[in-house]
């Protein structure tokens, strides 16, 4: 249930509702906005009766959502969220543009690269250092000492990285030099870690799992904000499908679909869905086209010899003149890049 005060309402009414709402066994979350304060309660709605706020003189209306998504949901906030790090936004205006190697490789190609994509106009910057691979033999990452690289590369070019968790036993960690937390495709659903992450005050990357519906993917990112965290970032990164011409099909229609279902800021991820470096930039386009916020592109200055991700990796200089056209897409709907 949400409860929207009256522009006037006093901090002494928002404890009382707030008193209410937690007498009943559930919780209630706090939302503060330019103009108004709205109460979401949480938990079994059964114990709570909408008449005991509709009559507050500080109550405006109540809200019964139906979805079974809540705090992330556009009904609970109709502004969009803007999730600031370090000065750099997701959701605003301006695109957020996160980009890097898939893995970080080693100290001299993390900072090379990150000053690479950093002039070519990059916001954040991405690196993986526990890596998901799909065999045991394949490179898993170098672990802290790739995060080292990454904080190094983050001090070089001022912009905040952003970088996957796999394992809720690394949360303090990986926390410890990341600014953004990324949770991988196939841990979408692995509810432990979204509880941990949950816990954090630090924005949160939730990629949609490779065979998650929106609304599954939705409710994922309510298991993070249900515990507090609602700095959440969604990202498409192409849905498993028959087709085998791509690594995965780019759910373009996610996108718009998300949007009007939450407030959260979606960016998408072309080059896990194209699998493929020629496909990256019509993909990017259709993305920023259909209303993404941001976009994670993967960089590598010798794609042929990554150790993960190569095929779909762009060089600095491609992706660098990719930039340049994309603008001029991001200016015809209205944002920046
Ligand atoms: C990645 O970003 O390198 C990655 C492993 O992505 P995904 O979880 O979308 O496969
Ligand atoms: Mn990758």
């Amino acid at each position: 249930m949400i409860i929207v005060l009256r522009a006037g309402a006093t901090e002494e009414d928002v404890r009382q509702i707030e008193d209410t709402i937690k007498g009943r066994g559930l919780t209630a979350h706090i939302s503060r906005g330019v103009e108004r304060t709205i109460i979401g309660a949480i938990g079994d709605e059964r114990n709570l009766d909408p008449d005991a706020f509709e009559g507050l003189p500080a109550v405006e209306k109540v809200l019964r959502i139906l979805v079974p998504f809540k705090l992330v949901s556009r009904e609970f906030s109709k502004e969009n969220t803007v999730i600031t790090v370090n000065g750099k936004t997701v959701g605003g205006k301006a695109l957020a543009l996160f980009a890097g190697p898939c893995s970080v490789e080693g100290r001299d190609m993390m900072v090379g690269l990150g000053e690479r994509v950093a002039s070519a106009g990059a916001t954040f910057l991405r690196g993986g250092a526990f890596k998901p691979r799909t065999s045991p033999y394949a490179f898993q990452g170098l672990g802290e000492e790739g995060l080292k690289y990454l904080a190094e590369a983050r001090d070089r070019t001022g912009l905040p990285v952003a970088t996957e968790l796999m394992d809720p036993r690394d949360i303090d960690l990986v926390s410890r030099y990341a600014d953004i937390i990324q949770i991988g495709a196939r841990n979408m659903q692995n509810f432990r870690l979204l509880t941990e992450v949950g816990k954090l005050d630090k924005p949160v990357i939730l990629k949609r799992g490779m065979s998650a519906t929106i609304q599954e993917w939705l409710m994922s990112a309510e298991y993070i904000a249900s515990e507090g965290n609602q700095k959440i970032i969604l990202c498409e990164r192409g849905i498993r499908t028959y087709e085998t011409a791509t690594r995965n099909t780019f759910d373009v229609s996610s996108i718009p679909v998300v949007k009007s279902l939450s407030h959260l800021p979606v960016i998408a991820d072309p080059s896990h869905a194209a699998g493929k470096m020629a496909l990256v930039e019509p993909l990017a386009a259709a993305a920023i086209a259909a209303g993404a916020d941001g976009l994670m592109i993967e960089v590598h200055h010798q794609p042929e010899k990554a150790l993960s991700d190569g095929p779909q990796s762009l060089r600095p200089e491609a992706f660098t003149q990719m930039i340049v056209r994309l603008r001029k897409v991001a200016e015809a709907v209205g944002r920046s890049l």
